[in-house]
């Protein structure tokens, strides 16, 4: 059995986090490390997908919330336009092997596609 990822870890209550939302599949909060004005993370509370691929094939109503999470977060907390970033396999810059979608919004920081 291997470690539990890290936002498990934060999905769990063992690791504090500046959660914004969060409902039985899903919970959002702001990226440690934020790349834009608005940076926050959607994570689904299960880690069994690694990526956006596998969510996709196995669970694409969750990928579908995830999407209007973004949308419904990007509204209440900048002015609704975001941009959604899924970054998959290492050499694409993911260092997170649970999937996630980044939402950025306002002003973004020359990493901000890192
Ligand atoms: P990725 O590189 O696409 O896998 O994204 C992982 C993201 O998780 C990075 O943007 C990190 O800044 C972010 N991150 C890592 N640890 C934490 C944490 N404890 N709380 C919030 N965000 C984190």
């Amino acid at each position: 059995m291997s470690e539990p990822s890290i936002f498990s870890r934060i999905i769990s209550g063992e690791i504090p986090a500046s959660v914004v939302w969060q409902n039985e599949r899903l919970i959002a909060f702001h990226d440690i490390a934020p790349r834009a004005a608005l940076h926050l993370l959607i994570v689904p509370k299960t880690e069994i997908y690694a990526n956006v691929t596998d969510l996709a094939a196995g669970d694409p109503q969750l990928l579908a919330e995830m999407v209007a999470t973004a949308a419904t977060l990007a509204r209440e907390h900048a002015n609704g336009e975001y941009r959604l970033v899924f970054n998959s396999g290492a050499s694409a810059g993911q260092t997170v092997f649970h999937v996630h979608a980044h939402v950025l919004a306002g002003a973004l920081t020359e990493e901000s596609l890192a």
